[in-house]
C-alpha cells in the first residue's frame, strides 16, 4: 500500500509548515486527491492516525477533498469527465484527450492553533 508513504510525506510537509509558524498543533488539514492520481483516499484516511502519532498532527482532523478527473479534447475542445480508463474523446472519438484535472495530490489548507 503506497499510501502509507504518501500519507507520511503529507504529515511531514504539514509538520514542517506548522513548526515554521511556531504552532503547537494542527487542528485540521485539508488534502486534495484527484481521481487520476492513483492514490486511494480511503487508504490515506486509514493510515493517517497511525502515521500522525507523535507529531503535531496527532489530534488533527483530516479532510479529504476528492477531485474528479476532467479532460479536454484537443481536436473538438469538448470538456468531459474522465477516469483512468478514458482514452478517447466521447464526442468525436479522437485519441486527443488532455488531462486538465484529477492528478492532484496536495495539501490545500491547514488550520492551526
Ligand atoms: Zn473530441
Amino acid at each position: 500500500m503506497h499510501e502509507v508513504g504518501i500519507t507520511r510525506s503529507i504529515v511531514e510537509i504539514a509538520e514542517k509548515h506548522a513548526r515554521a509558524q511556531g504552532t503547537p498543533r494542527v487542528k485540521t488539514i485539508t488534502v486534495e486527491i484527484g481521481a487520476l492520481s492513483g492514490v486511494v483516499p480511503e487508504a490515506v484516511e486509514f493510515c493517517f492516525e497511525a502515521v500522525s502519532r507523535d507529531t503535531l498532527l496527532e489530534t488533527a482532523r483530516l479532510i479529504i477533498e476528492r477531485l474528479p478527473g476532467r479532460g479536454r479534447c484537443q481536436q473538438c475542445e469538448a470538456e468531459t469527465e474522465i477516469d483512468r480508463f478514458t482514452f478517447a474523446c466521447p464526442k468525436c472519438e479522437a485519441f486527443a484527450l488532455e488531462t486538465i484535472q484529477g492528478e492532484e495530490l496536495r495539501i490545500k489548507e491547514m488550520e492551526v492553533d
